[in-house]
């Protein structure tokens, strides 16, 4: 069985009388990219800050690698942070910055490489108050993955990040995952949590109310496959049913499916038995967006995927 890294139940954590997380649960296993994901004010920073040891909970229980996260001891080297506050040092240039990280960092990597990784080498002699604020993202994320961690945190890694640099943490994220790190991941972008994210959980007033594979979740919506009629035939014997609905404006036909791959087959095979070429062939899965707009406008229960 995979090693389960974090161990998040019935969790809970109430500022005076407001209860900003509300018994949740999830749990990340060894070497996944895990997205906490969630509307404003729904909770993943408070979750996060609990995991980090920054934060006591409520009620619940929270755990990483076994370990109450407050007991930094055995933690420590094992854990890289990248919060959404950054606390450096003006002064320093970006390569003394990590060359003083090194210091108390085991297992560090060069000061060149850190710094290539997040792509700031040309950056490495200036002053961390003359970078711009993407620069000290980067340089965030070079400090976080510098002793190679087991588990990385990472709360908006990439917010005021050009979408070049966010490519590049994109891969950086991928390559330490395909190395085993395991990376809890919180962002407002949703086409990156859908590209690097394994399993997914969405928060909304405190609760967790989608979970599961990436995949599990995006299945939860409506897919589509879209495709021009070829001329001479009509749809009557396509064979579309049960929920799928087929919608043809002109000769552009579009079904709606939570089932897209299954869909796109049908067509195709209607099409071979026909002798037509069916052109313009569209298929594509829900988005992890959209299924983000629907928790956020449906403010619905607990649903698990
Ligand atoms: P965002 O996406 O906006 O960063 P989030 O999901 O990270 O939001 P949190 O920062 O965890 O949300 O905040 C959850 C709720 O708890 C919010 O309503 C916030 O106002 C409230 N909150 C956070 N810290 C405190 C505090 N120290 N005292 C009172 N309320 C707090």
């Amino acid at each position: 069985m995979t090693e389960t890294v974090i161990e998040v139940a019935g969790l809970q954590k109430r500022y005076g009388d407001f209860t900003a997380v509300d018994g949740i649960s999830f749990e990340v296993r060894k070497g996944e990219v895990f997205a906490l994901l969630g509307t404003n004010g729904a909770g993943k920073t408070t979750t996060i800050e609990i995991l980090e040891g920054y934060l006591k909970p409520s009620g619940g229980i929270a755990k990483v690698f076994g370990h109450d996260p407050a007991d930094r001891g055995p933690l420590r080297s094992r854990i890289g942070l990248v919060l959404q506050e950054s606390g450096l040092f003006g002064d320093l240039t970006a390569a003394e910055t990590v060359t003083a990280w090194r210091r108390f960092t085991t297992n560090a990597r060069s000061v060149d490489e850190a710094l290539e990784l997040v792509g700031l080498s040309d950056q490495a002699r200036t002053r961390v108050k003359q970078m711009s604020g993407g620069e000290r993202r980067k340089l965030d994320i070079a400090l976080a993955t510098l002793g190679r961690p087991k588990l990385l945190f990472l709360d908006e890694p990439t917010t005021g990040l050009d979408p070049e640099a966010r490519r590049r943490i994109r891969d950086l994220v991928t390559d330490l995952s395909d190395h085993g790190t395991t990376v809890l991941l919180t962002t407002h972008y949703l086409e990156e949590a859908q590209e690097l994210a394994s399993r997914v959980a969405i928060m909304d007033k405190g609760r967790v109310v989608v979970h599961g594979t990436m995949a599990e979740v995006l299945g939860r919506g409506t897919g589509r496959v879209a495709f021009e009629l070829p001329e001479g035939v009509t749809t009557e014997d396509l064979e579309i049913g049960g929920p799928d609905v087929l919608t043809v404006t002109g000769r552009r036909c579009l079904i709606a499916t939570a089932e897209p791959e299954t869909a796109a087959h049908t067509v195709l095979g209607w099409a071979a038995r026909r002798g037509v070429r069916v052109t313009g062939l569209d298929v594509r899965q829900a988005t992890l967006e959209e299924i983000f707009l629907d928790v956020a406008e449906t403010r619905g229960q607990e649903v698990r995927a």
